[in-house]
């Protein structure tokens, strides 16, 4: 079922408004030469948000886009060039593209499909690559595009200029597309699918540990895009009338990305004020490029002051504001009466209870796992098991390989031999955006959250990969309040205290109700008072949900007050696997982990210190 949001909606209106004002001004005020600019200035916003739904969402620079315009614009002029001017335009145009004359509707929806195969044939590569490898990929398509339309001359005139294309397209028709393209991108990015690719672009590793297919919604927002610039590129060719391959090529892609750019990628309103404010340069600056006589100053002719005014604005506003001008919020998230709009009139928050999955059964099993790096064995043989409601501790010194089986059994980084049994089924052959499904979360050493993602996004990323029926915020609430966090729902992740965030990541990976729980050094790096409440949330997890919890802990004061059963990796070894009190006695233990430290820290009469001793820490006898 598709939720749109009370927000999603004053979102599209209050960034549509401003493109409906614009055009009613234009026709009362300034009909003529700015109808034509407005409409011009709807065409772009619809380009940019072509481009702006691929990159803004995924972070990774589309440069193609203007290719899928010019399929647009071409496939649309074919259809619709009058037949007589095609018989002289294009004597060689095969028989069955001859005459068909079209009017601009049906040639617009014959295009957007052509538009639409060409998406899906280079998404399929496209969207397994990320970061500028893709980006590289999406250029290649734009000079694929423009060799081709030039080589073709028997449909596109080569180089010269495709003309008698029949001009559809004015104000009133460029605003409709205008406002469905903001509906449409504002849309998919507050949908589950776009809020999914944006925590792709935020942590890729992070998003598919919560059971993001990073490739699938790639591929996605790639169709989607090409879709919106195909249209764009429609509108354009029946805007002007006559067009060449150059009109498509890397100037208007970089105009475009400047747009975007300057007005901040991740957002829709970012794309619209930045498309704004770029018209308005060029506009002006065109004027000038010319030469202008000021009467007591003449100004000479200055070639690309256009292109130079773009780039300058674009350095100016990054050295300011590196997100762009509206940052890497939309709007209506920012301005307070729109905010006060968007929540609705204060509904009494009904507090749900706390859904408890049933207590675990089963239990997940580790078996003969190994990994190595190029010849270093960072695990060798790891095997235990996992139990609901019972806390495993895994301990070791750095380096023991403890990340590493954590890494693996969570699918993160693949093992070079073992199995990973839950309900009889290895998910370590599972891809990995499938193994949080399957019961199995965890957080990470470093932490890896959607920073510039709302603590409830963070949390609702997770939840909708489980949600069924029900609505993920309600679940990433829910895992919110447990640990404590429900407060600051709707600050940025990344402006979060650091104990804060390292709870966030606990709550994210509630949110997949899984029936195993992997934290790799939850603690590290907390004060005393962070740690309090740390152990505080673990116990509740503990007690509340029965989980099987697998700790990484090198406070040896916590993971004796914790755990039931306790793991010890030395240099990717297995060596001891028991209850904590037979742990501290296990002379090998000791030996490997806790002795040598122990010996080198503390003369026969000092005082030991807390956390590394394992008699100082132990529980009361
Ligand atoms: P721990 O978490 O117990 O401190 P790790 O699992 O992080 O230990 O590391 C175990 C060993 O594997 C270390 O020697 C480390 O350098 C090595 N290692 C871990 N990850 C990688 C990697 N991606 N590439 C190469 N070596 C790695
Ligand atoms: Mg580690």
């Amino acid at each position: 079922m598709v939720r749109i949001r009370r927000g999603t909606v004053v979102g599209i209106v209050a960034t549509a408004l401003p493109l409906v004002v614009a055009a009613l001004v234009a026709k009362g005020l300034f009909p003529g030469a700015g109808e034509r600019l407005v409409t011009l200035f709807l065409i772009n916003v619809v380009a940019v948000l072509g481009i702006g739904v691929y990159s803004g969402n995924s972070g990774i620079i589309s440069f193609g886009n203007v290719g899928f315009m010019a399929v647009g614009a071409y496939a649309s002029g074919l259809l619709t060039i009058n037949p007589v001017v095609q018989k002289t335009a294009l004597p060689h145009l095969p028989e069955w593209l001859m005459g068909w004359g079209m009017s601009f509707l049906p040639a617009l929806l014959v295009a957007l499909v052509v538009v639409v195969l060409v998406a899906v044939a280079i998404g399929v590569p496209v969207a397994r690559l990320g970061g500028s490898s893709a980006s590289i990929c999406t250029l290649g398509f734009l000079v694929i595009v423009h060799v081709v339309l030039v080589a073709s001359s028997d449909f596109t005139r080569g180089s010269q200029t495709f003309f008698g294309i029949p001009r559809a397209v004015n104000l009133w028709v460029a605003l409709p597309f205008a406002v469905l393209a903001v509906a449409i991108a504002r849309a998919y990015r507050d949908s589950a699918a776009g809020l999914k690719l944006r925590a792709s672009r935020e942590d890729e590793i992070a998003s598919t540990a919560v059971g993001v297919d990073v490739r699938l919604h790639r591929f996605l927002a790639w169709v989607l895009g090409a879709l919106l610039s195909g249209a764009a590129g429609v509108l354009f060719a029946h805007f002007i009338g006559a067009f060449s391959p150059k009109d498509f090529y890397f100037n208007m892609t970089f105009m475009l990305l400047a747009m975007l750019i300057l007005g901040g990628i991740t957002t829709v309103s970012g794309a619209v004020v930045g498309a704004a404010i770029i018209m308005v340069i060029v506009e002006l600056l065109r004027k000038l490029e010319g030469g202008v006589d000021l009467g007591f100053l003449a100004l000479p002719t200055v070639f690309g002051l256009t292109d130079i005014g773009i780039g300058l604005a674009i350095l100016l506003v990054m050295y300011r504001l590196q997100d762009g001008i509206l940052g890497v919020r939309e709007i209506d998230e920012q301005v307070p009466f729109l905010k006060r709009l968007s929540a609705g009139a204060a509904k009494p928050h009904e507090r749900q209870p706390v859904q408890v999955p049933p207590a675990g059964t089963g239990t997940l099993r580790v078996e003969n796992l190994g990994r190595r790096f190029s010849g270093l064995v960072a695990l060798e043989r790891a095997d235990f098991e996992i139990r609901p409601g019972l806390v495993t501790g895994l301990i070791g010194p750095n380096g023991a390989g403890k990340s590493t089986l954590i890494n693996s059994v969570s699918g993160v980084v693949p093992p070079s031999t073992g199995r990973v049994m839950i309900d009889g089924v290895d998910v370590a052959s599972l891809p990995v955006h499938r193994v949080p499904v399957s019961g199995l979360a965890r957080t990470f050493q470093n932490i890896r959250l959607f920073r510039n993602l709302t603590v409830l996004e963070n949390v609702t990323v997770a939840a909708s990969a489980i949600a069924g029926d029900r609505d993920p915020a309600d679940i990433a609430r829910e895992a919110l309040a447990e640990v404590g966090l429900g407060e600051v729902a709707g600050q940025l992740a990344g402006t979060l205290s650091y104990g804060a965030q390292r709870r966030l990541e606990i709550a994210r990976a509630l949110a997949l109700k899984p029936r195993y729980l992997l934290l790799d050094e939850p603690a590290a790096g907390m004060n005393p008072a962070e740690t309090q409440e740390l152990m505080a949330v673990l116990d509740r997890i503990r007690t509340r949900h029965r989980l099987g919890l697998l700790v990484v802990e090198h406070d040896l004061k916590l993971i004796m007050r914790l755990c039931d059963i306790v793991v010890v990796l030395n240099k990717g070894q297995q060596i001891a696997m028991d209850t904590p009190a037979e742990i501290q006695a296990d002379p090998a233990v000791i030996e490997a982990y806790i002795g040598r430290r122990r010996a080198a820290a503390a003369p026969a009469n000092a005082a030991p210190r807390p956390g590394l001793d394992p008699q100082a820490a132990g529980k009361p006898a």
